[in-house]
């Protein structure tokens, strides 16, 4: 269920739905989902879903996640990249492998610890991270070159701007509960400049933080 033939056919799904990239595709078939679910849901890993992960949250859908960082990295390269809602720890394992730092933060304490473990055992040195409430970003070790949201907002927050450094990218989805769309904020040399994408679902971005 695991199989090599269910992974690539995610590959190849991935592929067929728009993600172009060889080099995300290449690491989303070498990375192993299953390891990010608990174990009654491995046999679901490579379905192209959004699956719970406890807390009431979810681990990303391979689409989105793939299409994501995609945006990300269409610039170029990105040397330090901030990600918010750490989560299962699927995103940074891919985001790690892609660019050079991952800085991430989850605001719910059981989860990160989890993610820590797995992203230790699979190996990926190349993360830092923080358990505080994304809201304010890590301003300690900013600007950071690429910024990737993975829990939708309200509003853009204030702090993740701040924190882009000149050409940075943005990804972000951005609305209610029903009605949420993907942001891509580059800062240029004027100010801002925002581009609307597709509509998605994501957990809402929340307040504070929780043990
Ligand atoms: N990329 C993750 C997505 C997890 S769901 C994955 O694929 O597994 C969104 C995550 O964002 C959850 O873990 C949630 O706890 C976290 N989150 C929500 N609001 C947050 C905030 N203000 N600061 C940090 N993390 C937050």
């Amino acid at each position: 269920m695991t199989s090599q033939r269910t992974r690539e056919r995610l590959i190849q799904r991935l592929s067929e739905d728009g993600i172009a990239n060889t080099q995300v595709l290449e690491v989303v078939r070498r990375t192993p989902r299953h390891v990010f679910v608990e174990e009654a849901l491995a046999h679901r890993a490579y379905e192209d879903t959004a699956l719970p992960i406890g807390h009431n949250q979810t681990i990303s859908q391979p689409y989105i996640v793939g299409r994501m960082t995609e945006l990300l990295l269409a610039a170029g390269p990105l040397d330090k990249v901030l990600e918010i809602g750490t989560g299962s720890g699927y995103q940074t394992a891919i985001l790690a492998q892609l660019v050079e730092r991952v800085f991430s933060v989850e605001r719910i304490q059981a989860l990160q610890e989890r993610a820590k473990e797995r992203l230790a055992r699979l190996n990926l040195r190349n993360i830092v991270f923080r358990f505080g409430d994304g809201w304010d970003g890590w301003n300690a070790l900013a600007p950071y070159n690429g910024i990737m949201v993975t829990a939708a907002a309200s509003s853009v927050p204030q702090a993740l701007l701040d924190q882009l450094a000149p050409n940075g990218r943005m990804i972000i989805p951005v609305g209610t509960e029903r009605n949420q769309q993907l942001f891509l904020i580059t800062r240029t040399s004027q100010g801002f400049d925002q581009q609307l994408l597709d509509p998605v679902h994501f957990v809402p971005l929340l307040h504070g933080t929780q043990y």
